[in-house]
Protein backbone atom coordinates (compact mmCIF):
# COMPACT_ATOMS: atom_id res chain seq x y z
CA UNK A 1 0.00 0.00 0.00
CA UNK A 2 1.14 3.34 -0.99
CA UNK A 3 2.02 5.39 2.19
CA UNK A 4 0.10 8.80 2.41
CA UNK A 5 3.06 11.87 2.45
CA UNK A 6 2.72 14.65 4.66
CA UNK A 7 4.44 17.68 4.94
CA UNK A 8 4.35 19.21 8.54
CA UNK A 9 4.39 23.15 8.08
CA UNK A 10 6.04 24.10 11.67
CA UNK A 11 7.14 20.40 12.62
CA UNK A 12 9.17 21.63 15.97
CA UNK A 13 5.84 23.57 17.49
CA UNK A 14 3.23 21.96 19.93
CA UNK A 15 0.88 20.99 16.54
CA UNK A 16 4.08 19.87 14.37
CA UNK A 17 5.28 17.34 17.35
CA UNK A 18 1.48 16.14 18.26
CA UNK A 19 1.25 15.54 14.25
CA UNK A 20 4.92 13.45 14.19
CA UNK A 21 3.76 11.77 17.10
CA UNK A 22 0.65 10.60 15.53
CA UNK A 23 2.32 9.82 12.33
CA UNK A 24 4.90 7.75 14.10
CA UNK A 25 1.93 5.39 15.60
CA UNK A 26 1.14 4.73 11.86
CA UNK A 27 4.31 3.94 9.92
CA UNK A 28 2.92 1.53 7.42
CA UNK A 29 0.09 4.39 7.12
CA UNK A 30 2.01 7.91 6.79
CA UNK A 31 5.56 9.08 5.97
CA UNK A 32 6.71 13.28 6.88
CA UNK A 33 7.86 13.96 3.55
CA UNK A 34 8.73 17.38 4.24
CA UNK A 35 9.36 18.95 7.95
CA UNK A 36 9.56 23.12 8.47
CA UNK A 37 10.88 25.45 11.52
CA UNK A 38 11.47 28.77 12.02
CA UNK A 39 15.09 28.67 13.39
CA UNK A 40 15.23 25.71 15.77
CA UNK A 41 18.23 23.93 14.52
CA UNK A 42 18.77 21.38 17.53
CA UNK A 43 14.91 20.51 17.40
CA UNK A 44 14.85 20.59 13.77
CA UNK A 45 18.27 18.01 13.76
CA UNK A 46 16.43 15.76 16.27
CA UNK A 47 13.13 15.42 14.26
CA UNK A 48 15.12 14.70 10.84
CA UNK A 49 17.05 11.78 12.94
CA UNK A 50 13.45 10.67 13.75
CA UNK A 51 11.38 10.90 10.96
CA UNK A 52 13.75 11.02 7.78
CA UNK A 53 11.83 13.52 5.32
CA UNK A 54 13.33 14.20 2.12
CA UNK A 55 12.82 18.06 2.89
CA UNK A 56 14.08 20.03 6.10
CA UNK A 57 13.03 23.90 5.73
CA UNK A 58 14.60 26.67 8.10
CA UNK A 59 12.46 29.95 7.38
CA UNK A 60 15.33 31.67 8.81
CA UNK A 61 18.77 31.47 6.05
CA UNK A 62 21.39 30.86 9.04
CA UNK A 63 19.46 28.45 10.50
CA UNK A 64 19.18 26.71 7.77
CA UNK A 65 23.00 26.80 6.46
CA UNK A 66 23.58 25.30 10.16
CA UNK A 67 21.08 22.30 9.79
CA UNK A 68 22.81 21.76 6.71
CA UNK A 69 26.43 21.60 7.58
CA UNK A 70 25.22 19.14 10.82
CA UNK A 71 22.53 17.09 8.80
CA UNK A 72 26.03 16.66 6.39
CA UNK A 73 27.87 14.50 9.31
CA UNK A 74 24.31 12.66 10.29
CA UNK A 75 21.95 12.17 6.82
CA UNK A 76 23.27 13.73 3.56
CA UNK A 77 20.16 12.45 2.00
CA UNK A 78 17.72 15.21 3.50
CA UNK A 79 17.12 18.15 0.97
CA UNK A 80 17.70 21.46 2.84
CA UNK A 81 16.01 24.70 1.82
CA UNK A 82 15.88 28.01 3.62
CA UNK A 83 13.35 31.11 3.82
CA UNK A 84 9.83 31.73 2.64
CA UNK A 85 10.47 30.00 -1.05
CA UNK A 86 11.51 27.14 0.99
CA UNK A 87 8.59 26.95 2.90
CA UNK A 88 6.24 27.14 -0.16
CA UNK A 89 8.06 24.75 -2.14
CA UNK A 90 7.52 22.19 0.09
CA UNK A 91 3.53 22.67 0.51
CA UNK A 92 3.40 21.82 -3.12
CA UNK A 93 5.43 18.96 -3.38
CA UNK A 94 4.09 16.10 -5.40
CA UNK A 95 4.93 13.45 -2.87
CA UNK A 96 2.54 15.33 -0.60
CA UNK A 97 -0.73 14.07 0.00
CA UNK A 98 -1.16 16.16 3.27
CA UNK A 99 -0.45 19.66 4.49
CA UNK A 100 -0.57 19.98 8.45
CA UNK A 101 -0.73 24.11 8.45
CA UNK A 102 1.00 24.22 11.93
CA UNK A 103 3.27 27.65 11.45
CA UNK A 104 2.12 30.29 14.14
CA UNK A 105 0.87 33.34 12.88
CA UNK A 106 1.20 35.18 9.63
CA UNK A 107 4.22 33.75 8.67
CA UNK A 108 2.42 30.95 7.68
CA UNK A 109 -0.19 32.55 5.40
CA UNK A 110 1.82 31.89 1.91
CA UNK A 111 2.60 27.87 2.45
CA UNK A 112 -0.91 27.20 3.38
CA UNK A 113 -2.26 29.43 0.46
CA UNK A 114 0.41 27.70 -2.04
CA UNK A 115 -0.84 23.98 -0.34
CA UNK A 116 -4.43 25.25 -1.19
CA UNK A 117 -3.67 26.24 -4.38
CA UNK A 118 -1.95 23.19 -5.42
CA UNK A 119 -4.93 21.06 -4.45
CA UNK A 120 -3.67 19.10 -1.01
CA UNK A 121 -5.67 17.52 1.93
CA UNK A 122 -4.67 21.03 4.07
CA UNK A 123 -4.80 19.95 7.64
CA UNK A 124 -5.20 23.59 9.44
CA UNK A 125 -4.12 24.70 12.38
CA UNK A 126 -2.91 27.77 11.39
CA UNK A 127 -5.72 29.48 12.44
CA UNK A 128 -4.29 33.36 11.48
CA UNK A 129 -4.10 32.22 7.93
CA UNK A 130 -7.56 32.07 7.50
CA UNK A 131 -8.63 35.41 9.89
CA UNK A 132 -6.24 37.33 7.76
CA UNK A 133 -6.95 36.05 4.11
CA UNK A 134 -10.77 34.61 4.53
CA UNK A 135 -11.96 34.87 1.39
CA UNK A 136 -9.27 34.27 -0.75
CA UNK A 137 -8.10 31.32 1.10
CA UNK A 138 -11.76 29.92 0.61
CA UNK A 139 -11.77 30.75 -3.20
CA UNK A 140 -8.55 28.90 -3.70
CA UNK A 141 -9.79 25.89 -2.21
CA UNK A 142 -13.07 25.92 -3.97
CA UNK A 143 -11.27 26.55 -7.27
CA UNK A 144 -8.67 23.56 -6.89
CA UNK A 145 -10.52 21.64 -5.58
CA UNK A 146 -8.14 21.37 -1.84
CA UNK A 147 -9.66 19.56 0.58
CA UNK A 148 -10.08 21.28 4.05
CA UNK A 149 -9.83 19.68 7.78
CA UNK A 150 -9.78 22.08 10.27
CA UNK A 151 -7.40 20.59 13.60
CA UNK A 152 -8.06 23.62 15.67
CA UNK A 153 -10.29 21.19 18.43
CA UNK A 154 -13.28 23.59 18.62
CA UNK A 155 -13.67 23.81 14.79
CA UNK A 156 -12.71 19.55 14.47
CA UNK A 157 -15.28 18.99 16.79
CA UNK A 158 -17.80 21.25 14.95
CA UNK A 159 -17.24 19.37 11.40
CA UNK A 160 -17.17 16.16 13.55
CA UNK A 161 -20.90 17.33 14.48
CA UNK A 162 -21.55 18.56 11.46
CA UNK A 163 -24.57 16.50 8.85
CA UNK A 164 -23.31 13.38 7.10
CA UNK A 165 -20.73 14.12 3.98
CA UNK A 166 -20.15 17.85 5.20
CA UNK A 167 -17.00 19.37 3.65
CA UNK A 168 -15.80 22.90 5.25
CA UNK A 169 -16.81 26.01 3.55
CA UNK A 170 -20.41 24.75 2.33
CA UNK A 171 -23.21 26.16 4.50
CA UNK A 172 -25.26 23.20 6.19
CA UNK A 173 -28.92 22.56 6.51
CA UNK A 174 -31.25 22.73 9.53
CA UNK A 175 -28.36 24.53 11.88
CA UNK A 176 -29.90 27.22 13.97
CA UNK A 177 -26.32 28.08 15.94
CA UNK A 178 -22.97 27.03 16.59
CA UNK A 179 -21.75 26.65 20.40
CA UNK A 180 -18.14 27.09 20.61
CA UNK A 181 -16.67 26.63 23.56
CA UNK A 182 -13.51 27.98 25.43
CA UNK A 183 -11.77 27.26 28.68
CA UNK A 184 -11.93 31.20 29.57
CA UNK A 185 -8.11 30.70 30.47
CA UNK A 186 -5.39 30.89 33.41
CA UNK A 187 -7.47 34.45 34.51
CA UNK A 188 -10.86 33.19 34.31
CA UNK A 189 -11.67 34.09 38.11
CA UNK A 190 -8.70 36.22 38.55
CA UNK A 191 -9.37 39.90 40.56
CA UNK A 192 -9.89 42.16 37.54
CA UNK A 193 -7.98 44.82 38.86
CA UNK A 194 -4.49 42.84 38.92
CA UNK A 195 -4.75 41.54 35.47
CA UNK A 196 -2.36 44.83 34.73
CA UNK A 197 0.20 42.52 36.91
CA UNK A 198 -0.18 39.04 35.74
CA UNK A 199 3.26 38.30 34.44
CA UNK A 200 4.02 35.94 30.95
CA UNK A 201 4.54 33.04 32.28
CA UNK A 202 1.75 33.47 34.29
CA UNK A 203 -0.55 33.88 31.26
CA UNK A 204 1.41 31.13 29.53
CA UNK A 205 -0.22 28.49 31.95
CA UNK A 206 -3.02 27.52 30.46
CA UNK A 207 -5.34 25.01 33.07
CA UNK A 208 -5.90 22.58 30.44
CA UNK A 209 -4.05 22.90 26.95
CA UNK A 210 -0.37 22.78 26.62
CA UNK A 211 0.39 25.08 23.34
CA UNK A 212 3.05 27.40 22.26
CA UNK A 213 3.76 30.67 24.12
CA UNK A 214 1.72 33.04 21.26
CA UNK A 215 -1.72 31.00 21.75
CA UNK A 216 -1.37 30.50 25.59
CA UNK A 217 -1.83 34.41 25.63
CA UNK A 218 -4.46 34.81 23.02
CA UNK A 219 -6.24 32.33 25.12
CA UNK A 220 -5.95 34.22 28.29
CA UNK A 221 -7.26 37.43 26.70
CA UNK A 222 -9.88 35.51 24.57
CA UNK A 223 -8.38 36.94 21.75
CA UNK A 224 -7.62 33.15 20.45
CA UNK A 225 -11.80 33.02 20.68
CA UNK A 226 -11.92 35.58 18.55
CA UNK A 227 -9.49 34.40 16.14
CA UNK A 228 -12.04 31.02 16.18
CA UNK A 229 -14.89 32.98 15.78
CA UNK A 230 -14.21 34.26 12.05
CA UNK A 231 -12.35 31.28 11.58
CA UNK A 232 -15.28 29.46 12.16
CA UNK A 233 -17.50 31.71 10.10
CA UNK A 234 -15.27 31.10 7.48
CA UNK A 235 -15.31 27.17 7.83
CA UNK A 236 -18.64 26.81 8.36
CA UNK A 237 -20.53 29.39 6.04
CA UNK A 238 -22.41 30.95 8.95
CA UNK A 239 -22.88 34.39 10.27
CA UNK A 240 -20.98 35.39 13.53
CA UNK A 241 -24.62 35.61 15.37
CA UNK A 242 -25.04 32.15 14.93
CA UNK A 243 -22.34 31.65 16.89
CA UNK A 244 -22.15 31.49 20.58
CA UNK A 245 -19.37 31.43 22.84
CA UNK A 246 -19.94 29.18 25.83
CA UNK A 247 -17.09 29.39 28.90
CA UNK A 248 -16.91 25.53 30.00
CA UNK A 249 -13.74 25.55 31.88
CA UNK A 250 -13.52 21.62 32.17
CA UNK A 251 -12.36 21.29 28.26
CA UNK A 252 -14.08 18.55 27.66
CA UNK A 253 -16.75 19.70 25.11
CA UNK A 254 -14.49 20.43 22.54
CA UNK A 255 -17.39 22.40 21.03
CA UNK A 256 -21.20 21.90 19.89
CA UNK A 257 -23.87 21.85 16.87
CA UNK A 258 -27.59 23.04 17.89
CA UNK A 259 -29.94 21.90 14.75
CA UNK A 260 -33.69 22.94 14.38
CA UNK A 261 -35.48 20.10 15.40
CA UNK A 262 -33.33 20.65 19.41
CA UNK A 263 -30.73 18.58 18.79
CA UNK A 264 -27.51 19.54 20.04
CA UNK A 265 -24.78 17.22 19.21
CA UNK A 266 -21.57 17.51 21.15
CA UNK A 267 -17.92 15.95 20.35
CA UNK A 268 -16.02 15.01 23.85
CA UNK A 269 -12.79 13.81 24.53
CA UNK A 270 -9.62 14.51 26.58
CA UNK A 271 -7.88 18.18 25.92
CA UNK A 272 -5.14 16.57 23.49
CA UNK A 273 -4.14 18.07 20.32
CA UNK A 274 -3.04 14.54 18.99
CA UNK A 275 -7.38 13.79 18.89
CA UNK A 276 -8.36 16.39 16.12
CA UNK A 277 -4.99 15.70 14.48
CA UNK A 278 -5.45 11.98 13.80
CA UNK A 279 -9.11 12.80 12.97
CA UNK A 280 -8.30 15.11 10.12
CA UNK A 281 -5.12 13.19 8.91
CA UNK A 282 -7.68 9.49 8.57
CA UNK A 283 -11.22 10.98 7.95
CA UNK A 284 -13.42 9.63 6.88
CA UNK A 285 -11.55 6.79 8.62
CA UNK A 286 -10.57 6.74 12.38
CA UNK A 287 -7.23 5.92 13.99
CA UNK A 288 -5.35 5.57 17.35
CA UNK A 289 -4.32 8.41 18.34
CA UNK A 290 -2.12 7.65 21.45
CA UNK A 291 -4.86 9.33 23.75
CA UNK A 292 -6.49 7.90 27.12
CA UNK A 293 -9.66 7.65 27.23
CA UNK A 294 -12.17 9.59 28.56
CA UNK A 295 -13.31 8.91 32.05
CA UNK A 296 -16.20 10.65 32.59
CA UNK A 297 -16.27 9.76 36.23
CA UNK A 298 -13.37 11.26 36.81
CA UNK A 299 -14.89 14.43 35.18
CA UNK A 300 -17.88 14.22 37.09
CA UNK A 301 -19.58 17.44 35.97
CA UNK A 302 -19.28 20.04 33.21
CA UNK A 303 -20.39 23.52 34.04
CA UNK A 304 -21.05 26.62 31.37
CA UNK A 305 -21.45 30.41 31.90
CA UNK A 306 -21.65 33.29 29.08
CA UNK A 307 -18.26 35.28 29.14
CA UNK A 308 -17.66 38.36 31.07
CA UNK A 309 -17.19 41.25 28.40
CA UNK A 310 -15.25 43.67 30.75
CA UNK A 311 -12.91 40.38 31.34
CA UNK A 312 -12.05 39.85 27.56
CA UNK A 313 -11.95 43.38 25.85
CA UNK A 314 -10.00 41.22 22.82
CA UNK A 315 -13.25 38.99 22.16
CA UNK A 316 -15.23 41.82 21.30
CA UNK A 317 -12.45 43.23 19.11
CA UNK A 318 -12.58 40.66 17.20
CA UNK A 319 -16.55 40.85 16.95
CA UNK A 320 -16.40 44.21 15.72
CA UNK A 321 -13.42 43.32 13.19
CA UNK A 322 -15.78 41.14 11.77
CA UNK A 323 -18.37 42.60 10.97
CA UNK A 324 -16.28 45.80 9.83
CA UNK A 325 -14.85 43.09 7.30
CA UNK A 326 -12.32 43.40 4.43
CA UNK A 327 -9.30 43.69 5.78
CA UNK A 328 -10.01 44.45 9.14
CA UNK A 329 -8.97 41.27 10.48
CA UNK A 330 -5.44 41.07 9.21
CA UNK A 331 -5.08 44.25 10.81
CA UNK A 332 -6.82 42.97 13.97
CA UNK A 333 -4.73 40.38 13.44
CA UNK A 334 -1.61 41.76 12.72
CA UNK A 335 -1.86 44.17 15.31
CA UNK A 336 -2.67 41.22 18.09
CA UNK A 337 0.94 39.34 17.17
CA UNK A 338 2.87 42.83 17.87
CA UNK A 339 0.95 43.36 21.33
CA UNK A 340 1.38 39.91 22.37
CA UNK A 341 5.40 39.43 21.35
CA UNK A 342 6.20 42.59 23.22
CA UNK A 343 4.05 41.50 25.86
CA UNK A 344 5.89 38.62 26.35
CA UNK A 345 9.11 40.40 26.43
CA UNK A 346 7.84 42.38 29.47
CA UNK A 347 7.66 45.42 27.69
CA UNK A 348 4.09 46.13 27.96
CA UNK A 349 1.07 44.94 30.68
CA UNK A 350 -1.12 41.70 30.15
CA UNK A 351 -3.44 44.90 29.83
CA UNK A 352 -1.88 46.37 27.34
CA UNK A 353 -2.64 43.97 24.66
CA UNK A 354 -6.30 45.02 23.79
CA UNK A 355 -4.94 48.66 24.25
CA UNK A 356 -2.75 47.90 21.32
CA UNK A 357 -5.40 46.55 19.32
CA UNK A 358 -7.71 49.13 19.26
CA UNK A 359 -5.64 51.72 18.94
CA UNK A 360 -4.17 50.26 15.50
CA UNK A 361 -7.80 49.17 14.30
CA UNK A 362 -8.56 53.00 14.42
CA UNK A 363 -5.60 54.08 12.78
CA UNK A 364 -5.42 51.82 9.86
CA UNK A 365 -7.83 52.03 6.87
CA UNK A 366 -9.35 48.85 6.05
CA UNK A 367 -9.71 48.23 2.02
CA UNK A 368 -11.67 45.49 0.47
CA UNK A 369 -9.36 42.36 1.38
CA UNK A 370 -9.76 40.91 -2.67
CA UNK A 371 -6.16 41.00 -3.51
CA UNK A 372 -3.09 38.91 -1.63
CA UNK A 373 -1.94 42.08 -1.78
CA UNK A 374 -3.96 44.07 0.05
CA UNK A 375 -4.11 41.46 2.92
CA UNK A 376 -0.43 41.48 3.01
CA UNK A 377 -0.20 45.36 2.86
CA UNK A 378 -2.42 45.80 5.71
CA UNK A 379 -0.46 43.32 7.98
CA UNK A 380 2.45 44.82 7.26
CA UNK A 381 0.79 48.59 7.92
CA UNK A 382 -0.83 47.61 11.37
CA UNK A 383 2.64 45.52 12.54
CA UNK A 384 3.89 49.20 11.90
CA UNK A 385 1.51 51.32 13.85
CA UNK A 386 1.45 48.50 16.41
CA UNK A 387 5.04 49.03 17.07
CA UNK A 388 5.19 52.33 16.96
CA UNK A 389 1.89 53.11 19.13
CA UNK A 390 4.06 50.51 21.84
CA UNK A 391 7.58 52.05 21.34
CA UNK A 392 6.62 56.09 20.70
CA UNK A 393 4.79 58.60 22.51
CA UNK A 394 1.59 57.14 21.65
CA UNK A 395 1.89 54.15 24.15
CA UNK A 396 3.27 56.37 27.10
CA UNK A 397 0.51 58.69 26.78
CA UNK A 398 -2.20 56.55 26.27
CA UNK A 399 -2.23 54.32 29.70
P1 LIG B 1 4.38 26.86 18.46
O1 LIG B 1 4.88 28.21 18.80
O2 LIG B 1 4.53 25.75 19.44
O3 LIG B 1 5.03 26.39 17.07
C1 LIG B 1 5.07 27.22 15.97
C2 LIG B 1 5.81 26.59 14.81
O4 LIG B 1 5.89 27.58 13.76
C3 LIG B 1 7.25 26.18 15.14
O5 LIG B 1 7.60 25.03 14.41
C4 LIG B 1 8.07 27.38 14.64
O6 LIG B 1 9.39 27.03 14.26
C5 LIG B 1 7.26 27.80 13.42
N1 LIG B 1 7.44 29.24 13.14
C6 LIG B 1 7.33 30.27 14.03
N2 LIG B 1 7.58 31.45 13.41
C7 LIG B 1 7.86 31.15 12.12
C8 LIG B 1 8.24 31.94 10.99
N3 LIG B 1 8.37 33.28 11.07
N4 LIG B 1 8.44 31.30 9.83
C9 LIG B 1 8.33 29.96 9.72
N5 LIG B 1 7.99 29.16 10.76
C10 LIG B 1 7.76 29.75 11.95
O7 LIG B 1 2.83 27.06 18.06
P2 LIG B 1 1.64 25.99 18.21
O8 LIG B 1 1.03 26.09 19.53
O9 LIG B 1 2.06 24.66 17.67
O10 LIG B 1 0.58 26.64 17.20
C11 LIG B 1 0.70 26.54 15.79
C12 LIG B 1 -0.59 27.01 15.13
O11 LIG B 1 -1.63 26.11 15.50
C13 LIG B 1 -1.05 28.38 15.59
O12 LIG B 1 -1.64 29.04 14.52
C14 LIG B 1 -2.09 28.09 16.65
O13 LIG B 1 -3.07 29.09 16.75
C15 LIG B 1 -2.69 26.80 16.12
N6 LIG B 1 -3.28 25.95 17.16
C16 LIG B 1 -2.51 25.44 18.15
C17 LIG B 1 -3.06 24.64 19.14
C18 LIG B 1 -2.22 24.03 20.23
O14 LIG B 1 -2.74 23.27 21.04
N7 LIG B 1 -0.95 24.30 20.30
C19 LIG B 1 -4.44 24.39 19.11
C20 LIG B 1 -5.21 24.91 18.08
C21 LIG B 1 -4.63 25.70 17.11
MG1 LIG C 1 -8.92 26.09 19.59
Amino acid sequence: MNRCGVTVLGATGSIGLSTLDVIARHPQKYRAVALTAHRDVEGMLRLCRLHHPEYAVMADADAAQQLAAQLRRVDGDIEVLAGEAGLVQVAELTQADQVMAAIVGAAGLLPTLAAARASKRILLANKEALVMSGALFMNEVHNSGAELLPVDSEHNAIFQCMPSGYRAGREAAAIRRILLTASGGPFRDYPLEKLSRVTPAEACAHPNWEMGRKISVDSATMMNKGLELIEACWLFAVPAQRIQVVLHPQSVIHSMVDYLDGSVLAQLGNPDMRTPIAHALAWPERIESGVDALDIFRIARLDFEAPDPARYPCLRLACEAWELGGTTPAILNAANEVAVSIFLEGRIPFTGISQVIEHTLGAVAAEPADTLQRVLDANAQARFVATQFVCGQGWRSGT
